[in-house]
This record gives C-alpha cells, structure tokens and sequence, in this order.
C-alpha cells in the first residue's frame, strides 16, 4: 500500500481552529494516497503546563506518574483531530502510543522506542480509515505508558514511517524548512532545499529544535526522506536525505545553538588512572548524557575536569557528581549556568583546513570568550556565555558565508 506519514508539531494543532485548519488539509490529501497515518504533538503548550502543574504537586515526581501524566496532551490533540476530520465526513480513528503498538524501553522521560507492531494501524488502514496516532508516547513491558523526550513526536513519525514502509515523512511545523540556523534568532537565515542526514543530526543533536535528533537518526538506519514543512502553507519545504558528499560548496552548512547549558566542574581531583570512568559511570546509571567534556593538564598531581549537561538534568547531575566526588575525595564540584554552546555544521569542512581558525579568530575579535571546544568531522562546538549566543550565531553566520547560496 502507497502510505504517507505526517506529523503534526505543538504550534500546528495550538487551537480549536487550526485543528480544524489540519484536518481540512488531511482530508485534501487522504485522496492522494491509499494510507494516511498521522501523528500530533500536544496543542501548544500543553506538555509545558503539565509539567509544570506536576512541579506545584510535587518536589521530585515518580517517574512513572509523570510520564502518565505529560503524555495526556497527545491523547487530547489525537481525540480532537479525528474529530475534526470526521466532522468532514471521512472514516478516521485515533490511537495511543499503546493502541498503535509502540513498544519502548522500561525507562521514563526518555525511553527508546524499541518495535512497532503495526498489526493495529495496518488492519485501520485497511478499513480505508485515516489513523492518528499520538506522538510522543509508547508503552512499556509492563503496559506503563512511557514518554520518548521532549520534541520526540518527529521520531514517533519516523519509526511509524518505517514500520510501514511508507513513501515519505512529512514533518508538518511552524517554519518551512529547515534553515541555515533558527530563523527565529537571525534574520539572514537561509531556507535549505535539502540537507544530509549526517548534518541534520548534528544539527539537531546540537539545540536546532526543529527536528528530534533521534528521528533522524532513524530516517538515515532506514533511508526515509523526511520533508519539514510548513503547515500554514503549500510550499515545498526542506527534504531531509542521502547526499553525496561530493556535491557540497561550502564548508560549513548551518548553524545550531543550545543555551540551556550547564559547565559541571570537579576541582583538583587525584591524576590516577580510573577516576574519570568512576564519575561518569555513576552519572551514566541516572540516564544523564554528558556532553563536552574537558580534563585540564596535571599539576602538582592534580586536575579539574569540566563538563556540560543539559540544563533539564542539571539538578541530578549535580547531585550525583557530588557524591561521586565525595567518594573520590576531591577538593570540590562547581556548577555554571547561563551557558550556551554555538556549533557550526557542514560535511564541507572535511576537505576543508583552517575552519577551526576561523571560529575562533571571528569569536575572539568580538571579544567573546570560548570556555570549552569540542569538535568532530563535520562539527566544531563552543561553549560561550548564554548572553553571547545570539550575537555568536549572527557573527558565525556572517564569517561562512550561510546567506548566499
Ligand atoms: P513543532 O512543535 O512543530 O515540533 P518545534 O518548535 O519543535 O515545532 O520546532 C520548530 C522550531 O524550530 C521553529 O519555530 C524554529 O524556531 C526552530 N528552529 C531551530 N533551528 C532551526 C533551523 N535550523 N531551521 C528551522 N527552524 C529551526
Ligand atoms: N508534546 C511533546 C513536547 O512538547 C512532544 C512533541 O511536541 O514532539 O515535548
Ligand atoms: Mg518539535
């Protein structure tokens, strides 16, 4: 069966009307395809405001209620949407995460999804029904409903997408493309007709929120193009695919930022062989991803490390490299906020020298501070002050040429 996924983002289904507005245009489109399947995002800022009602009820929610709890905003756009579409007079019927089969890791907040059983969607779309699946959710080994990340609606698309060997994903937002950097924060920013999988992932693995790093990790395993795409228009947007490397002209292909930063540090710890791995573990145990990481030169037979966290762990990550700094016997953890991490993108920096010199020299000439690199193959990141990001973005942008094509 020719099957199309869309994917509906929070500001796309934000009221009663634009509801109305998607479900007009899916029912336009149910004619150009034998399957339609859909996944929505909770309205606006629903995830948001149960979070933060579950933060005005409790210190440290359990976990498990707390994912009961913030995957109820995809349960009522789902409900709503099919109600829309068939007050248009078409068959359509919406299904949870647990409903349309999505299995996930037994951890919360941020679980894996790890199979689809398509059994449910396939025998709907063989009804000739139009199915709506809520992002976001699956379900557990012990029927627990699970959440799969902040944004993670893009990936529940994705893996529907592939499960069901469909044609394309269409990934329906509020911009109409993926841009050369957030074109929220620098109006030079260019639309992109296509970019590689390679760089979207790191772009998006990077802070630009348009699309959850884990779906396209899953679009690339399974060759899927994704289309990001406005749903406030007709246009063609940007298709997310395989490019061949060759084809690149410019060194650098966009440019993310991340600036709910944490930079952790651990003060004057022994120079013995272990003790890195010792504190990471412990912070591996609690889920926590460590990001750049930095261990200063031995002095005197000591040394800091440093490095950054998401800013949504920091509480935990604090927490646990102090005791694991405790057990080491080190001198003290020091914890900086309002840090932000600018990188630039582009498969073209491979064949490329000198783009490293060229970050830097343009960020030191306007007298911002670089506190942290880290770099790989296509990627170069900083960690800088929050308050210099933006203006950071718009000097980098300016440096690599990303205006022009
Ligand atoms: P949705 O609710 O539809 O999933 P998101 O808010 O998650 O939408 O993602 C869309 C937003 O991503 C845009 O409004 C834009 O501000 C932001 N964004 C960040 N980086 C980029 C980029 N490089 N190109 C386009 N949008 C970007
Ligand atoms: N509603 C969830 C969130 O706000 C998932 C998503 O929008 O993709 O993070
Ligand atoms: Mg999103």
């Amino acid at each position: 069966m020719d099957i199309i996924v869309q994917k509906y983002g929070g500001t796309s289904v934000g009221s009663a009307e634009r509801i109305k507005a998607v479900a007009k245009r899916i029912v336009k489109d149910r004619k150009k395809f034998a399957g339609l399947v859909v996944v929505v995002s909770a309205m606006g800022k629903t995830t948001d405001e149960l979070i933060s009602l579950a933060g005005q009820v409790s210190e440290n929610p359990s976990p498990r209620e707390y994912d009961a709890l913030i995957s109820n905003g995809e349960n009522i756009s789902a409900s709503l949407l099919a109600m829309a579409i068939h007050s248009l007079g078409e068959n359509v019927i919406s299904l949870t995460g647990a409903q349309a089969g999505i299995k996930t890791e037994n951890i919360y907040s941020k679980a894996k999804i790890t199979n689809v059983d398509t059994t449910r969607i396939d025998k709907e779309l063989r009804d000739g029904k139009i199915v709506v699946v809520t992002g976001f959710q699956g379900i557990n080994d012990y029927y627990d409903v699970t959440t799969i990340g902040r944004g993670g609606s893009d990936t529940s698309a994705v893996v529907l997408a592939a499960a069901l060997n469909a044609r394309e994903c269409e990934i329906y937002t509020d911009v109409d493309g993926v841009y050369t950097t957030d074109p929220r924060d620098c109006s030079e920013a260019r639309k992109l007709d296509e970019i590689s999988y390679e760089e979207m992932l790191e772009l998006a693995s990077l802070g630009a929120k348009v699309l959850h790093p884990r779906s396209v990790e899953c679009a690339k395993e399974n060759k899927l193009t994704m289309h990001v795409r406005s749903s406030f228009k007709n246009d063609d947007g940007t298709r997310v695919k395989e490019i061949n490397k060759m084809e690149t002209k410019k060194a650098v292909t966009g440019i993310a930022k991340s600036d709910n930063e944490v930079m952790i540090s651990i003060l004057n710890v022994p120079d013995d062989p272990g003790i890195a791995g010792a504190v990471f573990e412990e912070l591996a145990k609690e889920n926590i991803n460590i990001d750049m990481i930095v261990q200063s030169t031995e002095r005197g037979g000591v040394n800091n490390i440093t490095f950054t966290v998401n800013g949504e762990d920091r509480d935990k990550a604090e927490e646990v490299t102090r005791k694991a700094a405790d057990k080491i016997g080190v001198e003290g953890v020091e914890c900086k906020d309002s840090i932000a991490k600018v990188s630039i993108v582009g498969v073209g920096m491979i064949s490329r020298p000198g783009i490293a010199a060229r970050f830097f020299r343009v960020l030191g000439q306007n007298g911002i501070n670089i506190k942290l690199i880290t770099t790989s193959e296509i990627k170069i990141s900083c960690a800088i002050n929050k308050e210099e990001a933006d203006i950071a973005v718009g000097i980098l942008h300016k440096e690599f040429e990303l205006e022009t094509n």
